[in-house]
């Protein structure tokens, strides 16, 4: 192909927005040429090769917008350090069936046993579906839900986040809400029952979710709705960031 054939190939490929058929149609050419390919299967292979950078630039940009605190998955997750925590029945969690069918995923357990850890994989892997993620800790969605009421704006973010599939809620029970803080998280887990997926933590038993929602009919309104179509897991293990620090403590003492 002459220069200039090139050059305007790779100016129309930029018209029309495939930048990686235009980063690759001179090596697939070659390698075309060279196994004595057809024009279609060239075209073909050309289109993958775009097809394959869109989903994977989906996926990159539906993790920005889940905003995960730091990326952690489960290839870093030792089961073995949480007995009690059935590892096939959270692999099966990742395949994302139980969002396609708006059920819920509560880890519930003292601090340190992982439960951010397997709620951004878990996470994480919805982003890999395609389904639309957000990560927010307990007090900051409330925080943005309060700011959003005083600006006039509620219905706007809850609109916003009826559109996501799968809600992260961390650290429920590290602080206690506003009696209009708590109606309005109560709000979002109301309004998304049977609709939409909750992935909750939280380092409170149930039974004492009361002082973060001030007053029992709340609570149990919401538990209700909460733990309706839901897997609970108590991951009551001992703390692994106390376990991996002792650890580091004794490799050192023994240097
Ligand atoms: P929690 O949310 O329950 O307080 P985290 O998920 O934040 O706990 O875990 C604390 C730290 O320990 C994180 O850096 C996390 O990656 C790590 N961690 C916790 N449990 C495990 C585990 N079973 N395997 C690997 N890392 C773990
Ligand atoms: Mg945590």
């Amino acid at each position: 192909m002459a220069d200039n054939h090139y050059l305007l190939l790779r100016a129309n490929l930029k018209q029309l927005k495939l930048p990686a058929m235009a980063a690759e149609f001179e090596k697939l050419a070659r390698e075309a040429a060279a196994a004595n390919e057809g024009y279609e299967q060239y075209l073909l292979r050309l289109t993958e090769v775009e097809v394959s950078a869109r989903a994977s630039n989906a996926v990159q940009a539906r993790i920005r917008a889940a905003d995960f605190p730091v990326v952690k998955d489960f290839d870093t997750f030792d089961f073995t350090a949480v007995p009690a925590l059935s590892k096939p029945k959270v692999l099966e969690l990742a395949r994302g069936e139980w969002i396609e069918q708006r059920t819920n995923t509560c880890f519930i357990g003292s601090p340190g046993t992982g439960k951010t850890h397997l709620a951004i994989a878990l996470g994480l892997a919805a982003c890999r579906q395609g389904k639309r993620v957000e990560f927010w800790t307990a007090g900051a969605l409330v925080t943005k839900l309060e700011a959003a009421q005083k600006q006039y704006q509620l219905d706007r973010l809850l609109a916003q986040l009826d559109r996501i599939d799968l809600l992260i809620c961390d650290e429920l029970g590290y602080l206690s809400f506003s009696r209009a803080g708590a109606e309005l998280l109560f709000q979002v887990f109301a309004d998304r029952y049977e609709r939409r997926s909750l992935l909750v933590t939280s380092n409170l038993a149930f039974s004492d979710w009361g002082q973060i929602f001030q007053g029992e009919r709340m609570t149990a309104a919401l538990l209700d709705r909460l733990t309706h179509r839901c897997q609970i897991f108590e991951m009551n293990s001992e703390s692994f960031r106390f376990r991996e620090s002792m650890k580091n403590k004794k490799g050192k003492k023994s240097d």
